[in-house]
């Protein structure tokens, strides 16, 4: 850590102390709670820089996918900047020192007012704009077509780390996330200990040969990190299934953490709270230490996190890629090829954190191209265009209405392409766009890349294979029940006969 970032962080954690001492402080008799100090001198010259470029052209307004839905002047990125700089420009510099003194006279303070344009910020518009803020799904869009080129999503984050620090964030309903996270290091409110439930059952279930390989025992160069929503929610568990299937059936030398994997903070960083910063340095001080060349990962959201997020923190000795990244260099190189053939017409919805944020665009398409008999027709917004599915950045745990409206907005464009399935890369696309099928009751079904790629590989969907097993098995334990049944009912014929005619002596031996 640099001294300029120590010195930062010491000034952030006096901030929330005087912030703190001031809510308390505030006198009883006073009526209006005080607005709190946002430390806006935590901000990079960048960011300060980016505030100014916006030249409020307003091309981000028609491609915001959270403005389709909600359509409020004030979500969209030129007013969330226009309002941020105004809080800031009221609790900052000459005019604002020149305001907050009692030396200065109160009708001073009004000719300034006047003169100068000072506007005091009270605590509804801060309010305003924090919720405002945070109904984002930091999907990167507008930054895609921002003409002055503004990082928009790591300015969102930034401003929601100086938001929570002053006490305003996160939103009420995200606070269960995080508490979720600090007690159990998953967001899904699972105990540690159910992380790997999903592979025993998987086992059982007969959909993997075996439980995931640890890689403390056996020092594999490659990592396989499954993130919380893949382990513990059910109905997303078949990427998990699907990835462990296709390792084996590679022979990859990979091995997974069990029990030791935690939360990658992803949800942290998003929603602004601080604590991302102690699960990345445990996060990437355990990775560190596994002697790994790779760690690779069936969630984009991991994926983007642990690749681009925390090398901010700390230097990572091992490259990070998306597992389908993984498996395109192996396509390339000839290790992967698909035997068997997926006759199937789908359409492709690239994940946010996957595409967007990190280009990952040609990786999966280039692996469906080569599968035989898989079909893609694209949506017409794809790739960098790619409209949000509105699962990620806190927006479903904070306003899941307009989630909801956006996964719905996603699946209508999935059906109007005619295909039959809608694949993305990413559990939690999966877990959104769900919900949207769900409601609209559509008839598209959804599923995981992974799924394309271990049934091209192994001639097979496991499910299905598992299921018809199950059904077998069961068909053999009821006929074997009625044989059972049958011979019982035999007998007892027998019996009641033998009561009926009881045999003559004569007849005896
Ligand atoms: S990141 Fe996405 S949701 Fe957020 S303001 Fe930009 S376009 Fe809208
Ligand atoms: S597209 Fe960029 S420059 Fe234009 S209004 Fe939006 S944030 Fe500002």
């Amino acid at each position: 850590m640099t001294e300029d970032k120590k010195m930062s962080d010491f000034r952030a954690d006096e901030t929330m102390a005087e912030n703190e001492d001031t809510a308390s402080s505030a006198p009883e008799t006073q009526n209006k709670e005080p607005v709190r100090q946002i430390p806006i001198h935590q901000l990079d010259m960048k960011r300060l820089i980016e505030l100014d470029a916006c030249t409020r052209c307003g091309e981000c307004l028609s491609w915001c996918p959270v403005y389709d839905q909600d359509a409020r002047e004030d979500l969209i990125p030129r007013r969330k900047i226009m309002d941020f700089l105004q809080i800031a420009r009221s609790q900052n510099g000459f005019l604002s020192g020149i305001m907050k003194s009692e030396k200065v006279g109160e009708s001073l303070k009004q000719v300034i007012k006047k003169v100068c344009g000072y506007t005091e910020i009270t605590q509804e518009q801060v309010n305003e704009f924090v919720s405002n803020l945070y109904e984002c799904s930091t999907c990167g869009q507008c930054e895609v077509v921002c003409p002055a080129h503004i990082d928009t999503v790591n300015l969102w984050e930034d401003l929601r780390r100086l938001i929570v620090q002053a006490g305003y964030g996160p939103l009420e309903p995200q606070k269960a996330l995080r508490k979720s996270v600090m007690t159990f290091d998953n967001p899904w409110q699972q105990p540690r200990a159910g992380r790997t439930k999903w592979s025993r059952r998987a086992k059982k279930d007969n959909l993997i040969a075996d439980e995931p390989r640890e890689i403390k025992k056996t020092k594999g160069k490659v990592l396989l990190f499954f993130g919380c929503t893949a382990s513990y929610d059910t109905n997303v568990k078949q990427v998990a299934i699907h990835t462990i299937n296709i390792l084996e059936a590679l022979n990859i030398d990979y091995g997974v953490l069990g029990k030791e994997e935690k939360c990658c903070g992803s949800v942290l960083l998003r929603m602004g709270d601080p604590e991302y910063k102690r699960l990345f340095q445990e996060n990437i001080d355990q990775f560190n230490s596994l002697g790994i060349d790779t760690l690779i990962s069936s969630c984009s959201g991991c994926f983007k996190t642990i690749m681009q997020d925390y090398p901010k923190i700390k230097a990572l000795n091992f490259e990070v890629l998306h597992t389908v990244e993984y498996l395109a260099r192996l396509l390339k190189s000839g290790e992967l090829t698909f035997p068997y053939p997926v006759n199937k017409t789908v359409t492709y919805h690239d994940p946010c954190h996957l595409g967007r944020a990190t280009g990952g665009f040609d990786a999966p398409r280039m692996i469906m191209e080569a599968i035989p008999g898989l079909t893609l027709v694209e949506m017409p917004r794809n790739r960098e265009y790619s409209r949000c599915c509105g699962a990620g950045g806190g927006l479903k745990a904070g306003f899941p209405d307009i989630q909801g409206r956006m996964a719905q907005q996603r699946i209508k464009e999935a059906e109007q392409t005619g295909a039959e399935e809608l694949v993305s890369c990413c559990p939690f696309c999966y877990q959104g766009l769900q919900l949207g099928i769900g409601v609209l009751e559509s008839k598209i079904v959804m599923k995981d890349l992974s799924a394309y790629i271990a049934q091209a590989l192994l001639g097979y969907d496991v499910f299905e294979k598992a299921a018809k097993e199950a059904e077998e098995k069961k068909r053999k334990k009821e006929k074997a029940k009625a044989l059972k049944e049958q011979e019982k009912e035999a007998e007892k014929k027998k019996a009641q006969e033998k009561e009926k005619n009881p045999a003559s002596p004569a007849d005896g031996t």
